[in-house]
């Protein structure tokens, strides 16, 4: 008997429940905070609710106390970053009603790092210590060795102040990956091999354009020079991941040809025009590195310009 009144009891629940449900998901209109709460809070198990939050009615996705109620004592993890980023996400002044089409934001742009350090363990130890504040999705060592330490939808932090056309947080934007390498080394063959098989993938994966493969120096030209003058970014173009230009027919620049200008078409912060110009001699001229533009460099850039943008 007591068995019977039970089930019955759990019928007529699911019954509300789903009804409830029911109305909500056919609901076109927006939804406001107070209706929901007034509306659900009848069968709602114990969640912290506050009217700033309705997304939490039905499946609790974030915890809506603020985290530094929570957690005022001490550093938050990682997890608790993110939670709490979802948390303020969600702008305040107005309703709520939930998409049900989306995905994670995916990256666009790939960013090659030299780590300036002088092994693939030093640099995985600076990505787990909390105080260095930087991390890349992949580190590749010289042997070859590929360690993913973020997911390609995180949000590294290899970018730092940057720019790159209009582009102003490359972290939101892009995949970082790290060579080992201590800055002033060429990059052995099977980093490099190992290199070209991620980028094949992340390309194909992220339909990535060839033209946002790009380098850390490209993105912060007057703070950061990697990766080094020995990175063979030409035989990354002819496998399909950045630009370059064909030595042995380049077309004369005409005239009026303006090579700031094409500087800040191909993406460069031109803010300071020399570091810019160095960061563009030190990845196409590779020799004397300084920011005056020869006949020559105007020549190469006029031919990467024309080829791709
Ligand atoms: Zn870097």
């Amino acid at each position: 008997m007591k068995l019977n009144l039970l089930c019955v009891l759990v019928f007529v629940l699911s019954l509300v429940g789903c009804g409830t449900k029911k109305q909500i998901l056919q609901s076109a209109s927006i939804i406001k905070p107070v209706d929901i709460l007034g509306r659900l809070d009848t069968f709602v198990p114990a969640v912290n609710l506050t009217l700033d939050s309705p997304i939490v009615i039905l499946k609790p996705s974030v915890d809506t106390l603020p985290l530094d109620q929570r957690f005022s004592e001490r550093i938050l993890t990682p997890e608790e970053k993110v939670q709490e980023q979802k948390r303020t996400g969600i702008h305040k002044g107005a309703d709520w009603t939930s998409a049900i089409h989306y995905d994670l934001r995916k990256p666009n742009f790939v960013i090659i790092h030299h780590t300036s350090q002088n092994s693939i363990t030093q640099t995985i130890r600076t990505f787990q210590v909390e105080h260095s504040k930087v991390s890349a999705h992949y580190v590749i060592g010289r042997d070859g060795r590929v360690v993913q330490m973020l997911n390609d939808y995180e949000r590294a932090w290899h970018a730092g102040r940057s720019k790159w056309g209009q582009i102003t947080d490359m972290n939101s934007m892009s995949i970082g990956i790290e060579l080992d390498n201590n800055g002033r080394e060429p990059f052995p063959d099977p980093q490099i091999n190992s290199l070209l098989l991620l980028l094949d993938t992340l390309k194909t994966k992220y339909t990535i354009p060839h033209t946002n493969f790009i380098g850390h120096a490209d993105i912060a030209p007057t703070r950061k020079d990697d990766p080094n003058v020995f990175f063979p970014w030409k035989l990354l173009a002819e496998r399909g991941f950045g630009v370059w230009y064909d030595e042995s027919f380049l077309i004369q620049p005409p005239f009026n040809f303006n090579p700031v200008d094409a500087l800040k078409i191909i993406g460069y912060d031109v803010s300071n025009e020399e570091a810019a110009i160095r960061a563009f001699k030190r990845k196409f001229i590779i020799k004397e590195v300084n920011g005056i533009l020869t006949a020559y460099d105007r020549t190469v850039l006029y031919n990467i310009y024309k080829r791709y943008y």
